[in-house]
């Protein structure tokens, strides 16, 4: 059986995360949302939490030297081994994303594929207003979307270099982009 490596890319605000639980669900593969083990750290008071809080509540990215080390040591598990994974909300910077290059190298493994869901500025910006979610005041929201143009968009290129990227629509129901999400996939295991 085919093991699924997977990224997804998208701005904050694409249904990303609403996706991911549901392509984790379909594929059987771990969904590991670097923000949700965030949010649970940060909600349990443990000492990443607290690390991360301030950035997080004001929008910034979470270092590097923390954010490595932590995938690479969820992704070492077996379940993820065994039952393949994706990432969603990592890599966000060009060192994440050849850290994660190299913590599968040394395992052997490669991407299977790393899919933008593409949805413009304008649109997700509506979508987060209407959330209201506690980290997403309106500075904090302009902050996340610069920082990925600035830090995480790069990655796009970095992914279609090596033959990795696909760029899903992420406009219109949420059924129908899951629907399309699922052909990028299901192509990639053709
Ligand atoms: P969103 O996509 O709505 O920004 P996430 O759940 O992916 O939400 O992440 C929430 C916050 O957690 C981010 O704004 C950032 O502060 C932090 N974070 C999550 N993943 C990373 C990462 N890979 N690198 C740095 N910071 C991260």
């Amino acid at each position: 059986m085919v093991v699924l490596r997977m990224v997804i890319l998208g701005r904050q605000g694409s249904g990303k995360g609403t996706q991911s639980l549901r392509l984790a669900e379909a594929y059987g593969c771990v969904h590991l949302s670097t923000g949700d083990i965030l949010r649970a750290a940060v909600g349990e008071g443990t000492d990443l939490g607290q690390q991360a809080e301030a950035v997080m509540n004001s929008g910034g990215l979470v270092g590097d030297d923390i954010m490595i080390p932590l995938v690479q040591e969820r992704i070492g598990k077996d379940d993820i081994a065994t039952s393949g994974v994706l990432l969603d909300g990592f890599p966000r910077t060009a060192d994440q994303a050849n850290g994660l290059e190299s913590m599968l190298g040394a395992r052997g493994q490669m991407l299977t594929v790393a899919i933008n869901l593409d949805v413009p500025v304008a649109e997700v910006t509506l979508r987060m207003m209407a959330r209201g979610r506690e980290d997403d005041t309106e500075d904090a929201i302009a902050r996340r979307l610069d920082l990925y143009e600035a830090e995480t968009a790069p990655l796009l290129d970095w992914f279609a270099e090596r033959g990795l990227l696909a760029t899903v629509d992420g406009l219109g129901e949420e059924s129908d982009v899951f629907g399309r999400l699922q052909a990028v996939i299901d192509q990639r295991l053709a």
